[in-house]
């Protein structure tokens, strides 16, 4: 069947966009995960509704991905299809107060380019190393900074082919999650409005932001970022280093020593390991403190 599909796609894609038996641990920053049946990247919105379109047809399973940097893919991989935003489908463009950007681009780059135009909102995005699309579905925010506060409206492809633009109330961003998390869709464009300001305003407060992350996270290890969602009131980090988990290992995961909000993976964690590890921290979180920790992490 995977064959039948990889020809139907390549009537429209180029071969070296469609693979198959892809390792996710390529794709996933935690960099652990078995091979997808077939892993498809798409370049603009036509090869996306052509390529959703066919895998439909085909009864396929699809997963959209951005840049993995807040999934857990199983370690015996993916029996479908992932489909992902590739480079062309990153265009970022101003116009007056506002930035145009296509989903597939790093939200990295985005801020950079909106320092760089002197447009001041998005300088809490200059550290989280997901794409534009993906951080609309989790509503990504940093340092009291948020999607949220800085979207207009997005485009985005529904199940039946058809585009359309949702306003920001729309969209229902809440603290990480979007209409997203209810429908399926896939984002392909956001409009951002933001607002005038020094370059170099912005280019400060983008640095502090990152010497902050650099000082508190373990950048330095694989990672989904925060593992958990912040429980109302409370800091996940500050509950598990309470419940005694900092430093504790399952393999080569770990409850990280310098963040315990952050599970990383050493060098050769398997996903299962994470997951192990993740499952203890919720159950003896909530046996200490009466509080069950909500994942972050999304599984694959
Ligand atoms: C070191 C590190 C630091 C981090 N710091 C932060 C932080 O400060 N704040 C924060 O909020 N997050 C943080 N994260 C988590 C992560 O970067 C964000 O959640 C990010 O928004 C995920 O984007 P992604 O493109 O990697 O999405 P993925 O992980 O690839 O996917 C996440 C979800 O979005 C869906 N998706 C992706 N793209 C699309 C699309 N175009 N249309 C529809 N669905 C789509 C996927 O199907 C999946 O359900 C951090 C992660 C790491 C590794």
């Amino acid at each position: 069947m995977r064959d039948r599909l990889k020809k139907g796609l390549s009537a429209f894609l180029p071969e070296n966009r469609i693979f198959m038996d892809e390792p996710l641990s390529r794709h996933s920053t935690f960099k652990t995960g078995g091979p997808a049946s077939l892993f498809v990247r798409v370049t603009d919105v036509d090869e996306l509704r052509r390529t959703i379109r066919l895998l439909q047809e085909e009864g396929e399973r699809v997963f959209l991905l951005g840049r993995g940097s807040n999934i857990l893919a199983d370690d015996a991989g993916f029996d479908g299809t992932i489909v992902q935003l590739a480079e062309g489908f990153d265009r970022i463009r101003t116009e007056g107060e506002r930035l145009i950007v296509q989903a597939g681009a790093s939200m990295i780059r985005t801020a950079v380019v909106a320092r760089d135009s002197g447009l001041s909102g998005l300088e809490f995005a200059s550290g989280i190393p997901g794409s534009v699309g993906g951080g609309v579905v989790m509503n990504a925010g940093a340092y009291g900074g948020e999607m949220r506060q800085v979207i207009e409206e997005a485009d985005l492809l529904l199940e039946d082919g058809s585009l359309r633009t949702f306003t920001c109330a729309e969209l229902e961003l809440g603290y990480r999650t979007s209409v997203l998390k209810r429908i399926r869709a896939c984002v392909v464009e956001v409009r951002f409005r933001l607002t005038q300001a020094p370059k170099d305003v912005i280019s400060q407060t983008m640095e502090e932001l990152n010497r902050r992350r650099i000082l508190k996270q373990p950048l330095e290890y694989a990672s989904a970022g925060s593992t958990f969602k912040r429980p109302e009131g409370h800091f996940a980090g500050q509950l598990i280093e309470e419940a005694g988990l900092k430093g504790l290992k399952i393999g080569d995961a770990q409850v990280s020593e310098k963040h315990c909000g952050f599970v990383i993976n050493r060098g050769n964690a398997t996903s299962a390991e994470i997951k192990g590890l993740i499952d203890i921290i919720q159950k003896r979180v909530y046996e200490h403190s009466g509080i069950m920790l909500e994942r972050e992490v999304i599984y694959l």
